[in-house]
């Protein structure tokens, strides 16, 4: 496992909460549990040195029982409930104790206890102000005759077997803990591995993907934020490869569309150099040269207004302008290439002039782009039919309608992404790029209108699009 992975992290994180709460809990329990144990010995040991004065001390202080008896039933006590006896009298010397106390005896008690006082009970816990090497639970009450204080009387007990009580409880306690660690560490590195896993998939498939790999998908098998990441990576991995592919067509369709008017130009002008072409052919050839050079031109401009178009988001100078007239220019600019294919270009509505509101000259480029279509697409000596109609008091629809090849229904979604082209067959040396309905697009969406296209293979296709009156 990495040092920086989230699974060790997340280990460590888990070992962080269960050693601190098993401290927690430990400390916890044992101050509650030894101050408890503690108050309660205390209490009974008080009940036990109440005892002890009534039974023993005052039939001493009264003088029915002589020192060495009183040590003897002090030693008898201290064998039964384990507990040192120290009897004092008015001064604080200690007069007489259990066995195990006999070298206390004649000591007087404030050498330990400078506090102590006769008339006052106390308890404590610990060594006793330095008397004994282990810790004890002290107490200590007065011994009153008749109404009048005769003398004092102190017990002390171990503390050991509270220790050893408390000690049962951490063994307890950390036997709870470590099942409680087995119990949830099992699941939990189940669960984490669940998580993690997924994660690790991405980050394979991402790595790839960096390398331009976009072939692996990850696999979706949750329905949660984690499946989410899952499709929207495997989204932008396939978006990606999309553009990919555009670009690997992009640079194989426009080095194929440099280089064939190129080889051409190049060819024409070294064979009239060479004399294989003789001078009265110039003219001719030089023409087919010139016209290379305006499909070269074609080109770059279409190319650097779709890169103009995609980095600048298509800023649009609207003003009113008549449509007509510019349907009009068209059909003269395509004059020459209708002549050469008996191709009429008719206008299917009456000639009344019909001012919108758009972007000339981008208006100007999309009737461009679709008349040329639609001169290449048609079949010799067909009609073309360009239309304006008004629709509601907003809006003219534009129609431009060939009778030629078609799209066919599975192309026509793809004709408006860029470097597409239906017509397979019609191999690269025509003048296509698959810029032109793509650019068409993007002018008309920008001024929030329409296009659509109507198109049955082999009987022709006809693209319409809206436009904003004039007000
Ligand atoms: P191109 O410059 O290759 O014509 P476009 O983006 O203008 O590129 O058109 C994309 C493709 O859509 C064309 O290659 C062609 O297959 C198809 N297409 C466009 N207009 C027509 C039309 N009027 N008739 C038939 N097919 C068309």
């Amino acid at each position: 496992m990495k040092k920086h992975s989230i699974l060790y992290k997340f280990y460590m994180l888990y070992m962080l909460v269960i050693v601190s709460s098993l401290v927690l809990a430990v400390f916890l329990t044992n101050s509650s549990f030894k101050s408890g144990l503690i108050s309660e010995k205390q209490t009974s040991m008080q009940k036990e040195g109440q005892l002890i004065a009534r039974q023993y001390a005052r039939d001493y202080f009264s003088g029915k029982v002589t020192d060495k008896q009183l040590s003897r039933y002090f030693s008898e006590i201290q064998s039964l409930i384990n507990t040192q006896i120290w009897l004092c009298d008015l001064d604080g010397n200690i007069v007489i104790t259990s066995e195990n106390s006999k070298s206390f005896e004649s000591q007087s008690i404030y050498k330990y206890y400078e506090d102590f006082n006769i008339n006052r009970s106390f308890q404590s816990s610990g060594v006793f102000y330095g008397a004994f090497a282990e810790p004890m639970v002290t107490i200590g009450r007065s011994i009153s005759l008749s109404g009048k204080r005769v003398g004092y009387i102190i017990l002390h007990s171990s503390m050991s077997p509270l220790l050893e009580q408390q000690e049962k409880l951490n063994s307890t306690l950390f036997l709870g803990f470590g099942m409680l660690i087995i119990a949830t560490l099992i699941p939990m590195i189940y669960l984490s591995r669940k998580f993690l896993i997924p994660i690790e998939d991405i980050n394979l498939a991402a790595r790839k993907y960096a390398t331009g790999d976009f072939s692996s998908t990850i696999p979706i098998t949750k329905n949660d934020e984690m499946g989410e990441l899952a499709i929207s990576l495997n989204f932008m991995a396939t978006e990606i490869s999309k553009l990919d592919e555009y670009r690997n067509n992009f640079i194989a369709n426009i080095s194929h569309d440099l280089r064939s008017p190129l080889t051409s130009i190049k060819g024409y002008l070294e064979a009239i150099l060479d004399d294989t072409i003789p001078p009265e052919l110039y003219q001719k050839y030089i023409k087919i040269v010139l016209a290379e050079t305006q499909r070269l031109t074609k080109l770059t401009a279409s190319l650097t207004s779709l890169n103009s178009m995609h980095q600048s988001g298509l800023i649009l100078t609207r003003t009113d302008f008549d449509l007509l007239a510019i349907l009009n220019n068209m059909r003269n600019t395509f004059e020459v290439q209708c002549l050469n294919r008996g191709i009429t270009i008719e206008f299917a509505t009456a000639l009344t002039p019909c001012m919108v509101n758009a972007d000339k000259i981008r208006i100007e480029q999309v009737i461009y782009n679709l008349l040329d279509n639609a001169i290449k697409f048609s079949y010799k000596n067909s009609t073309i039919k360009i239309s304006i109609t008004e629709v509601g008091k907003d809006k003219v629809l534009i129609s431009v309608k060939d009778s030629g090849i078609g799209i066919a229904k599975e192309d026509q979604r793809h004709i408006w992404d860029r470097f597409y082209k239906a017509d397979h067959s019609r191999g690269k040396d025509k003048s296509g790029h698959g810029i032109g309905l793509s650019i068409t697009k993007d002018i008309i969406k920008a001024h929030q209108e329409n296009i659509q296209l109507i198109s049955t293979k082999g009987v022709g296709s006809e693209f319409l699009f809206s436009l904003p009156k004039s007000k």
